[in-house]
């Protein structure tokens, strides 16, 4: 199909379905769930209920069969109300169905894949570790056969969705022998409650603040072998694959952030006055606003493309690090500049851009820092690898 930026009639009205749920019954809640720290189960569920944690799983698994790019749409209109259910839906989607989406058995995929479409479950993607998240085949983690069971030591860090009322298991990646003087990696599925498989205390994160996100460890901890995920030794391709489709949905999470500060820019400096006019009146602060829109609209033209290329089966590495890095690094100005629009109000966090403010630095960090997307982008540039 050629490029076109017109969306399908499925596509905006998903849009219109997306934006109705999120300025309808997330943002009155936002605040308060924020102020609570909590994982919103009632939420999540609403969200199965939308079709939108299957939005692009095959039919045949319980999916809608949608592509990237309706899916980064979804997510926008979710972030641009609220990050921490945002990043849930991606990170749902992503990092917690996906991987049995591409590399489950069929067994695997029937018994782990319906209860996450419907918003029952949750599924947590462990693959940074206490030691370093950058150098993932830095890992220490590490699984032995033991007859027909893998056992698994070892500890992961930072991990969504881990530890929620509704965590069915985790993915992980882990050391499970050598190849060639190298680490093999093997991906193995540990469900929530097995026995050596231990869930911290919720992180204390500057942003986010409605998310699921902790540190794990494993003990002894014992799965069958019907539980390694996709081909012995190919776990970390594997789970990179999936941060390349998940950078694309992080931009559209920062497309949402950046926008939804423009829609409280608006509405602010229309009402709010200083020195006898609207302080949009005040060209210091329409120029911040305009050059906010020129931010969405230019990271939002980057994460289209980028996910038009992974629906059209094209090489899409390189767009997806542009779309991150430039997304992600406009959504810390946007969200700074809209609380100096705000003036005091906007070092509050009863105010969306106080949250937006905290939410955009991990942008920045997770599923590639902005250094990781320059050096991926230099490295397809055909740059000289460091040493
Ligand atoms: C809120 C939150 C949620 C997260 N969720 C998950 C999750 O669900 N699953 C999961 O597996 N992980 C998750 N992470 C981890 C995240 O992916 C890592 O924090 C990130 O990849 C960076 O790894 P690190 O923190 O170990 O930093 P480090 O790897 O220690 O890097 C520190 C700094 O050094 C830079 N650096 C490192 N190597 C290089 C290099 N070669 N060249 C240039 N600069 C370099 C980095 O860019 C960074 O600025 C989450 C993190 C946060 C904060």
């Amino acid at each position: 199909m050629a490029l076109s930026f017109a969306l399908s009639d499925e596509q905006e009205q998903l849009r219109g379905t997306v934006r109705r749920f999120a300025t309808q019954e997330v943002g009155p809640r936002a605040r308060e769930l924020n102020a609570a720290g909590q994982f919103p189960v009632d939420l999540f569920a609403r969200m199965g209920e939308l079709g939108l944690l299957g939005l692009p799983f095959p039919v045949e698994d319980g999916g809608s069969g949608a592509d990237l790019l309706t899916f980064c749409l979804a997510v926008e209109e979710v972030g641009r109300v609220d990050q921490s259910l945002g990043i849930t839906l991606e990170s749902a989607v992503i990092l917690g169905g996906m991987p049995l989406v591409r590399f489950g058995g069929e067994e695997q995929r029937r018994r782990w894949l319906p209860p996450l479409v419907r918003g029952e479950r949750v599924a947590g993607f462990a693959l940074t570790e206490p030691t370093g998240g950058t150098d993932a085949a830095g890992l220490r983690t590490r699984a032995t056969l033991d007859g027909d069971e893998w056992v698994i030591d070892g500890g992961k860090a930072f991990i969504g969705n881990a530890g929620t009322p509704v965590t069915s298991h985790v993915a992980i990646t882990a050391i499970t022998g050598e190849r060639d003087g190298r680490a093999e990696i093997t991906s193995l599925l540990v469900p929530a409650g097995t026995p050596g498989f231990v869930v911290h205390e919720r992180n204390r994160l500057v942003g986010w603040h409605a998310i699921d996100n902790r540190h794990l460890s494993f003990d002894g901890c014992r799965v069958p072998v019907g539980n390694q995920l996709g081909r012995r030794g190919r776990g970390l391709a594997n789970f990179l694959s999936i941060l390349d489709q998940g950078r694309v949905a992080i931009a559209a999470l920062a497309v949402g952030l950046i926008q939804g500060c423009v829609d409280e820019c608006v509405a602010h400096a229309g009402r709010r006055h200083a020195f006898g006019r609207p302080i949009g009146a005040h060209q210091a602060i329409a120029f911040k606003i305009a050059d906010m829109q020129v931010a969405a609209q230019t990271a939002r033209d980057a994460t289209w493309r980028a996910a038009w290329m992974h629906d059209q089966g094209r090489p899409y590495r390189r767009e997806a690090s542009v779309a991150k890095l430039y997304a992600t690094e406009a959504a810390v100005t946007a969200a700074r500049e809209a609380c100096q629009v705000f003036g005091g109000l906007g070092f509050t966090t009863d105010q969306p851009v106080g949250r937006f403010y905290q939410d955009a630095k991990v942008l920045e960090v997770g599923e590639g820092t902005s250094e990781v997307q320059r050096l991926l982008i230099a490295r397809e540039l055909g740059l000289p690898e460091p040493r």
